[in-house]
């Protein structure tokens, strides 16, 4: 691959990875399995790893968790809260290994003479980071891990967790961190529940976890049996060791999990993986891997720890479960764009757990990729989580006279032309009338990032666009609660709260008002880039391609794609009309000054005043640029704590190095 092609496949790499990133953990509703998003990972870090200039500042490597949704208060972790490397095979581990004990100063440490160096193996619970902190033996708070710095607080959900201590034996001040999970049982009956009652139903029981954490209702938290099983602590108890550091939180009163074990080497640890391989699926919880962490606590302290990630432990992850099956039919899904996604109709199969009857085939080239046909035999792959997919075809399996799938050149749903713009792998429905465009498009417009209008949820949507109620978004704002009460399922009482979560929301930010709009190529976080510039809604409607284009992180093709959604006829009556309906749009803030424009900052190494992201959007809004790799063209490296090899780089070309306080007077 030459640059040209790796620079936009790492573009194409990291929006897509980013998308999938927001789907998972602010909305809880992943798309992909968690195999394909790791795959997909990997590919965009062996990119990055051979053209490290190329990295984007937004790229998923650069950073830990997502962000913080903005409906719970913020908490701020005492120290940074890291994710863990990944491994998929024993050589990863051997690697590791190798990386960790070549960083040792000393080589004593290294216990190669079997003396000192051992592992604890514990197992992965696929559920939600929370961090405890106790003041004086009494629960204070408790948070989500969030961005790595800064976390949700969910103090309210968590004081439901009844094997969560409210108050310890002793009067001692610590932060406990742990796992939040659902069990296997649980996630069903409550799934269960979910689609009878017509709700979404959740992708696995970590979404289901982390929803029901992420509540703003405790009621809903208390009634859906969270668990949980901590496995670190700081603060007035200092254990010298992993084990001991267990045993400590069992007798104060934790849930630990029991099934770990010491190791004296890696092949050791490689023999527990081997086992709970095997095994796990009688687990009354899910586990997605097995986590290897260096038992001696100051051994750990001379590891020490990367920009992402501690060199004392690594995440080994179970390889999905696969099973074989056959393609019963190929059908066709229009989603939000118009986009068309074909998805295999599967012969019933039981995996990892549950029966699944569908598998998602992504698009076109995919399916020709892999030559999947009507009839075929295939393997099928779930990583104990959300929908299924297709791994290959057992071509010597395959029936004579199978025929190519090929693309509907009608819309499936409303009969309309379909078409392809070049350079897309993507066919979508021509017809803007389309129903079930219509209705994603609806729902994009009630959804949290948008106009967050609470409790229209995706039924109920559908719902109002059936019986006619509701064409465009613009209906929605004189609905009456007289309208809805007919509705199925809509008492007097919920129809009232819908009416005022809608009028409620009619004053809105610039930058959810236009992504709520559902530009092609537009989402929340090109939103804001926009809006950081273009400050008043007309001058977005009356601008050309090219000055969106001096906006960071918009390149040509959603330039055009936002001109042409203001230069479209129905698109601006259906504006005229929003604010007929007594939309707002509150201008957004202007920038105070561009003093910083024709500046490139790079920043390395942790910041103890802001998120790296916070510093980054600062810096934007002054009118200069945020970049990931330093060169020649780098104005400043700010150099915040544990800075990585970044600073060294900027010392040889001779760029001037910053602190952060002195950056902040910059600012
Ligand atoms: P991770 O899943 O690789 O593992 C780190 C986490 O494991 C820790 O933060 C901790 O919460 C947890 N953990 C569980 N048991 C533990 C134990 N005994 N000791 C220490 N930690 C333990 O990292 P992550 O950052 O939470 O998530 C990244 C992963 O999320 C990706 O690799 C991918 O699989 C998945 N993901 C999927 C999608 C998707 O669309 N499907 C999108 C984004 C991320």
């Amino acid at each position: 691959m030459d640059k040209r092609q790796a620079g936009e496949r790492i573009k194409e790499l990291t929006g897509e990875l980013n998308h999938h990133s927001y789907l998972y953990y602010v909305l809880d509703k992943p798309q992909i399995s968690d195999a394909h998003y790791d795959a997909l990972y990997r590919e965009l870090e062996e990119l990055e790893q051979q053209f490290p200039e190329l990295v984007q500042p937004d790229s998923p490597t650069q950073r830990v968790g997502d962000k913080v949704s903005g409906e719970f208060a913020q908490i701020t972790h005492s120290k940074r809260r890291m994710s863990l490397d990944d491994a998929f095979s024993y050589s990863d581990l051997d690697a590791f290994e190798e990386r960790a004990k070549k960083s040792l100063k000393d080589s004593r440490l290294r216990g190669n003479d079997g003396g000192g160096w051992a592992y604890v193996c514990e197992l992965k619970i696929d559920g939600l980071q929370i961090v405890l902190t106790y003041k004086k033996g009494w629960l204070k708070t408790a948070a989500t891990r969030g961005d790595g710095r800064v976390g949700e607080d969910v103090t309210h959900t968590i004081r439901t967790v009844r094997d969560i201590p409210l108050k310890l034996s002793k009067a001692i001040n610590l932060v406990v961190s742990g796992e939040v999970y659902i069990s296997k049982k649980d996630f069903e009956k409550i799934n269960h529940e979910q689609e009878k009652s017509g709700s979404l139903s959740y992708a696995n029981p970590r979404n289901l976890a982390a929803g029901t954490v992420r509540q703003l209702d405790p009621k809903v938290a208390a009634k859906r049996n969270l668990r949980s099983f901590v496995y670190d602590l700081e603060g007035d108890i200092k254990p010298k060791t992993q084990i001991e550091l267990l045993k400590k939180l069992k007798d104060l009163g934790f849930s630990v999990n029991q099934e770990n074990k010491l190791c004296s080497s890696l092949a050791e640890a490689k023999d527990f993986i081997g086992n709970w391989g095997k095994t796990r699926e009688g687990l009354p919880y899910q586990t997605d891997g097995v986590v290897i962490k260096v038992n001696d606590l100051s051994l750990r302290d001379e590891l020490g720890v990367t920009a992402k990630s501690p060199r004392w432990a690594i995440a080994y992850k179970f390889p999905a479960e696969q099973q074989q099956t056959k393609i019963l039919d190929i059908i066709v899904q229009v989603g939000r764009q118009g986009t068309l996604t074909p998805v295999a109709v599967l012969k019933p199969v039981r995996i990892a757990g549950s029966t699944v009857s569908r598998a998602t085939l992504h698009n076109e080239d995919e399916i020709k990729r892999k030559d999947v046909r009507v009839g075929d035999t295939v393997v099928v792959q779930k990583a104990g989580d959300v929908i299924p997919e297709v791994v290959r075809v057992i071509k010597e399996k395959r029936r004579s006279g199978s025929k190519e799938f090929k693309m509907p050149t009608q819309c499936p749903i409303c009969g309309g032309k379909v078409v392809k713009a070049e350079g897309e792998v993507a066919y979508r429905c021509a017809n803007k009338n389309c129903f079930v465009v219509q209705v994603r498009r609806l729902e994009h417009f009630v959804s949290r990032d948008a106009f967050d209008m609470e409790g229209l949820g995706a039924k109920i949507v559908e719902q109002l666009y059936k019986e006619g109620l509701v064409r465009d978004p613009a209906d929605l704002f004189t609905l009456e609660e007289g309208d809805l009460e007919p509705l199925e399922r809509f008492a007097e009482k919920s129809a009232d709260n819908l009416i005022k979560a809608i009028q409620s929301s009619k004053e809105i930010s610039l930058d959810r008002f236009v992504y709520a709009l559902g530009i092609l190529h537009v989402g929340a976080q090109t939103a804001r880039d926009l809006t950081s510039v273009f400050t008043k809604f007309e001058d977005i409607m009356h601008s050309f391609p090219s000055s969106f284009q001096e906006i960071d992180g918009i390149g040509e093709k959603v330039a055009k794609s936002i001109y042409n959604f203001f230069t479209d006829q129905p698109n601006i009556a259906l504006i005229k009309k929003l604010l007929a309906a007594g939309v707002r749009i509150k201008q957004a803030e202007k920038s105070v000054s561009r003093k910083l424009a024709g500046k490139t900052f790079v920043i390395t190494g942790s910041l103890s005043k802001m998120a790296r992201e916070e510093a980054e959007v600062k810096i934007r809004s002054l009118g200069g640029r945020a970049s990931s790799s330093v060169s020649k063209e780098t104005s400043y490296v700010v150099a915040g704590d544990n800075p990585g090899s970044k600073y060294d780089k900027a010392r040889q070309l001779g760029v001037t190095i910053i602190s952060e306080d002195e950056f902040l007077k910059l600012l």
